[in-house]
């Protein structure tokens, strides 16, 4: 099947599927689900994770739109830092929790490595006693590679950190610069280079096919530049133009200073630099992992923030704006500094909105996110959901099989790769009726 014209240019919007119903359903009507849900039991064998937004960057990227803040000072961060620090003891204190270890911790942002060596220490000290991590398979942590210094690397090794991840997009520097982000070339290097020093034995980087004023040569380089490196893992997304971006706001007033439309590469391109990206990993030893990462050596390299999110973990977000799951109700908190830090002070879990999920929402949501991996297995969703996936979506299953985006047999759905590569967009097809066509935030 081809796509029209119009769906094969980068428009304005959010293209890739992170959730499911989509975040413009979820109310604050709904906030007495949320805290009822916080205060039942866990559901039996339901891991639990933790996500800590850290908000703070150097500079706004041009193609930014999470809730991140570039002008606030040391006091600031101490005063964010003790919001953060409560709301953790009070969901702590909520049944929800049920006596349940953290099976993974997830520092995102903005900019974790944005904290100083001993802001951090200090955060992770405190944090440690309100809910302990030693039985944590996973602490994530993102990383910009121009705040990086060698003492904070060992601060991050020290507390625990197992999973570094390296927010390099590109390395040519006229493109970093002219996307609005902070970092340069030779930072990445340094960055790098510490990280292993230190021993940290899981390392991604980040790339991003597409950022403003890419092309294929640079691209290659960008490729070659990465495997050289050898990180554990790689994530290679494809540009978006989400709204409410500098670029996205440009574009809409055609601002001279900003790119014409003509400079952003179309999907078709994207899609050919990711495959481009994908087959050069492959050649270097690399395993395709998901519609966004390759992995050197998945048996011993796990993701286990993604894996226990995408099979139904419940998970604290915390922080400004910070999206979560628990005892099956979407949460998404307050998104302002001051709602945040207001609520705190007084004492309240900062929720902002919320969607309860029915059982048939949550068997979506986990069938959507796993054909994001291009794999699902049949006897997952029987065992889980009492259904089998495939009959309960047949008409869809069948016709995303007829396309030639993937294949189906009795035991598992895999994509092809053609599929893999444009995943979120067929991924609607197994949406409910009412949540098809809506604008996703
Ligand atoms: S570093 Fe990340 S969070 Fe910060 S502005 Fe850039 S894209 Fe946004």
């Amino acid at each position: 099947m081809t796509a029209a014209p119009d769906q094969e240019k980068t428009g304005l919007g959010n293209y890739f599927i992170a959730n499911y119903p989509p975040f413009s359903f979820w109310k604050s009507d709904f906030l007495p689900d949320a805290h009822a849900a916080l205060n039942r039991p866990p559901v039996p064998g339901t891991p639990l994770g933790l996500y800590l937004h850290i908000p703070f960057c150097r500079k706004r990227c041009k193609f930014c739109y999470f809730r991140v803040y570039t002008d606030k000072n040391a006091k600031d961060v101490s005063v964010y830092l003790d919001a953060l620090l409560k709301e953790v003891e009070l969901l702590a204190q909520t049944p929800c929790v049920g006596g349940r270890p953290l099976d993974f911790v997830y520092f995102g942002g903005g900019t974790p490595s944005y904290l100083s060596a001993d802001q951090l220490r200090g955060l992770m000290t405190r944090l440690k006693e309100i809910m302990p991590w030693d039985q944590t398979r996973e602490v994530a942590f993102e990383c910009e590679p121009g705040t990086l210094q060698k003492h904070k690397l060992e601060a991050l090794k020290e507390v625990g950190v197992t999973r570094l991840s390296l927010g390099v997009e590109n390395f040519k520097p006229e493109i970093l610069q002219y996307n609005g982000r902070a970092h340069l070339e030779d930072e990445v290097y340094r960055a790098y280079g510490w990280a292993r020093e230190v021993g940290f034995d899981q390392i991604n980087i980040d790339l991003i096919a597409g950022m403003v004023g890419e092309d294929w040569a640079n691209w290659r380089e960008c490729v070659a530049k990465t495997i050289k490196l050898d990180p554990e893992c790689v994530t290679v997304y494809q540009m978006e133009l989400p709204y409410n971006t500098r670029f996205s706001k440009s574009l809409q007033m055609h601002d001279a200073d900003e790119p014409p439309p003509g400079s952003i590469a179309d999907w078709p391109t994207k899609r050919a630099w990711v495959q481009y990206a994908f087959d050069e990993f492959v050649k270097a030893g690399y395993e395709v992992t998901s519609a966004t990462t390759v992995m050197k050596d998945p048996k011993k390299t796990h993701f286990v923030y993604r894996e226990a999110l995408w099979t139904g973990a419940d998970m604290f977000g915390t922080g400004v704006a910070s999206f979560g799951h628990v005892n099956g109700v979407h949460v998404q908190n307050v998104d302002t500094w001051e709602a945040y830090i207001d609520k705190l002070d007084r004492g309240e879990i900062p929720l902002g909105r919320a969607f309860p999920t029915s059982e048939r929402d949550r068997l979506i949501r986990e069938l959507v996110l796993q054909l994001k991996t291009g794999h699902l297995e049949r006897s997952y969703f029987t065992r889980k959901f009492g259904v089998d996936a495939v009959d309960e979506f047949r008409p869809a299953f069948d016709q995303l099989a007829a396309d030639g985006w993937l294949t189906v047999t009795p035991a598992a759905v895999d994509t092809t790769p053609a599929g893999l590569l444009q995943i979120d967009r067929h991924l609607p097809v197994l949406f409910d009726p009412q949540y098809v066509g809506q604008r996703y935030t």
